[in-house]
């Protein structure tokens, strides 16, 4: 059984979301065990069990995927009018948002954050792949923007990513970060010339000026976290997938 844990009460009512974990799937090797991506190397069967695994626990029998490029671009989710086969048709895009009950909307991550947004009245999801790169090209600004809705009825989560005593970065990220917001986040590092980024810190700072005020965090760190995939740790490795929903009344 997929390992699934759950942060539904964060959010709103209606709404359900969580995400997986590196337990319970049929990946092997470095993949082991529950990856949940086909664009990382592994056996692309093994893929299929753990997604297939996925929907079981979730109870969803429509799961979107994404090819994600650490960009802005931003599609909004309908249901789909025929059925459709899920690992031939992901878009290219790092965020998703929609108003129909019974889709989950899935992000990729080993270390980047998956940011999930619900309406607090439970009408509207979204949820963003977000790293340095996403936040400095916008996409926390587009995926607010498409959903439509007042900032101040949203509330946020970020789920598990790289924490700030495990993220040390150069100046080649430093430079081009947002300076107003980086200068609270960053600390210096262990080398010369280097710094410790608070990245989930980073993304709260965008949210807040989004106007969004309640923003929760799991407490999970990727990389210090062996049961979670972690980029930065292992190079060759998985992902967990996050995933939101609004629930079919
Ligand atoms: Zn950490």
């Amino acid at each position: 059984m997929i390992d699934w844990i759950d942060a539904t009460r964060e959010l709103a009512d209606g709404v359900r979301a969580g995400y997986t974990t590196r337990l319970g799937g049929a990946s092997e090797g470095a993949y082991l065990s529950a990856n949940m991506a086909t664009h990382v190397g592994d056996v692309d069967a093994d893929v299929r069990e753990n997604r297939r695994r996925l929907h079981q626990i979730t109870g969803l029998g429509d799961i979107r995927w994404l090819k994600q490029v650490h960009g802005s671009s931003v599609v909004k989710i309908e249901p789909h009018v025929d059925p459709v086969d899920d690992q031939c048709s992901a878009l290219v895009a790092d965020a998703q948002w929609t108003d129909s009950t019974g889709i989950g909307l899935a992000i990729l991550s080993a270390d980047c954050f998956p940011v999930v947004i619900a309406d607090a009245s439970g009408g509207v999801v979204g949820i963003a792949h977000c790293g340095w790169r996403g936040a400095v090209c916008g996409v926390l600004e587009s995926l607010v923007a498409a959903m439509r809705l007042r900032s101040t009825s949203l509330n946020a989560w970020l789920g598990p990513g790289i924490c700030k005593q495990c993220y040390e970065v150069g100046p080649d990220v430093v430079e081009r970060l947002n300076a107003r917001i980086s200068k609270n986040v960053l600390d210096a590092g262990p080398r010369r010339k280097h710094w410790l980024l608070d990245l989930p810190g980073y993304l709260e700072i965008l949210l807040q000026e989004l106007g969004i005020e309640r923003i929760f965090r799991s407490p999970s760190c990727t990389y210090q976290d062996e049961d979670l995939y972690s980029y930065r740790r292992d190079k060759v490795t998985g992902r967990v997938a996050t995933i939101v929903w609004r629930e079919t009344p």
